[in-house]
């Protein structure tokens, strides 16, 4: 990312503007674009962003229950960290909140906007919380009891307070976006003839770039370098039971270490995981120094993005959510006469439990977008959204640069393309297959998520 060869602060000029005229001019144009009942986009536009970022560690202090070691850690190779982005474009900041932690529940994702808008005055339509989804760290939730203590409230109140300190701290700022070539993740559904088998399948989709979003101040310091990769953080995995961010927490400290020398030195460095449902980073399980080499190959690509300043515009938000449904579980008596066939086979064992089960309600699927002028989309999905969404929003979307985030507002399952799905209720590979407690989605969820995202677009060009 050559932000020492950057262009200098493009809005010079503005600064000679008195505050007075400024208003005046800010006034007219709203006035002009109220009447012309256009969107005010172009005449409303701010003289500059503000922005600023932080970061706070939220390591327990105990050893913690992590679903992937099926037991509690034993130590801590990396600190855990959740870091804050805030911009202001005038109007009202957005806040993208990002944390190491392998997934939370889309109420306690809400509970957290509430919470920073509560606090910060940030609007909670205007937060986005991504989870790394680092297999080596727990994920966050609430308790029923509001008194009860919990590391899912720790996290929610460090972020709070992390997050309304950043909003006092805001300065004005330019921002810069760009994208460059990496590939760490693979595609890991396989198709063999009798099933979809885990493992690399180098002619799987995959999202091979890394996506950047930096703020700088005015005096050309660095605030905070935000960049987003879509693959599973799970190089360690059980190959440890200590506490690790993975890849993403040592392209982190890495970036820190390579941008860490002249007059840029500082800035928060945050990653945001991509729609990586279907994609791991290699090797699975390859241990802790195998996680610091993947994550190096990912700062080193950060390092290398070309970045082009973001003009200041209006930040526009817009939520929208649709609702996903499952298949319909067999008749008990279908599946247990399947299953007497197949005694041993789990799959039928599972069919069995889920026709006794019943039909289960709709998945609930929150999607959210920043929009900045026309020029940047960041869109954020939540779960665990394969990639085949994230390119297809990259292809369609109709701004300059989009960036896409899964595991936001909530990881609650996988969200399979409809071709993982469509290889039926025995062969579909994992993330499409059903599980113990749900059918799998039904394929017609890729019509409904694509118009769920073309409907929030449209939301954005009405603001
Ligand atoms: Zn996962």
């Amino acid at each position: 990312m050559n932000d020492h060869h950057e262009r200098p602060p493009f809005h010079f000029q503005h600064h000679t503007r008195c505050r007075l005229g400024v208003a005046v001019l800010l006034a007219a144009a709203m006035l002009i674009a109220a009447a012309s009942n256009g969107r005010a986009e172009d005449e409303a536009k701010p003289d500059t962003f503000r922005a600023a970022a932080a970061e706070v560690d939220i390591t327990p202090d105990q050893p913690i229950g992590i679903s992937n070691l099926r037991g509690l850690s034993t130590g801590i190779a990396d600190r855990m960290f959740a870091r804050v982005l805030v911009i202001d474009d005038g109007t009202a900041p957005i806040a993208i909140v990002t944390a190491d932690v392998v997934g939370c529940p889309i109420s306690y994702a809400r509970a957290l906007g509430k919470s920073i808008e509560e606090a910060s005055g940030i609007p909670a339509d205007r937060v986005m919380f991504n989870c790394s989804h680092s297999h080596n760290v727990p994920g966050v939730g609430l308790p029923a009891d509001p008194e009860e203590p919990s590391f899912g409230r720790d996290v929610l109140e460090k972020i709070t307070e992390m997050t309304a300190t950043a909003v006092d701290r805001l300065k004005p700022a330019r921002l810069a976006v760009g994208r460059e070539r990496c590939q760490i993740g693979f595609n890991r559904l396989m198709p063999t003839p009798g099933r979809v088998t885990m493992t690399v399948n180098p002619d799987g989709p995959v999202v091979p770039w890394v996506d950047v979003l930096a703020a700088y101040g005015h005096d050309g310091s660095r605030i905070g370098i935000l960049f987003s990769y879509a693959a599973h953080p799970v190089v360690i995995h059980s190959s440890s039971t200590l506490i690790s961010a993975d890849f993403p927490g040592r392209a982190a400290t890495h970036l820190r270490r390579m941008l860490g020398q002249g007059e840029r030195k500082g800035g928060v460095m945050m990653f945001a995981q991509g729609c990586g449902g279907n994609i791991n980073a290699f090797p699975l399980k390859g241990g802790i120094d195998a996680a610091d080499r993947v994550g190096l190959v990912l700062a080193q690509a950060v390092t290398r993005v070309q970045l082009r300043d973001v003009a200041p515009a209006r930040i526009r938000s817009a939520s929208h959510e649709v609702a996903l449904p499952f298949q319909e579980p067999l008749s008990v008596e279908e599946a247990e006469k399947l299953l007497a066939q197949r005694p041993g086979d789990l799959r039928y064992q599972r069919l069995a439990n889920l026709a006794k089960a019943g039909p289960s309600p709709d998945m609930p699927y929150p999607m959210s977008a920043f929009a900045i002028g026309d020029q940047v989309c960041i869109l954020a999905l939540p779960h665990e959204t394969f990639c085949d969404y994230q390119l297809w929003a990259d292809e369609q979307s109709p701004y300059g640069e989009t960036l896409v985030f899964g595991y936001t507002g909530g990881v609650q399952g996988y969200v399979a393309a409809k071709q993982d799905l469509d290889y039926g209720l025995l062969r579909a590979g994992y993330g499409a297959q059903m599980t113990n407690s749900r059918m799998p989605l039904k394929p017609a969820c890729e019509a409904i998520i694509h118009q769920g995202i073309s409907d929030l677009w449209q939301k954005l060009e009405e603001k």
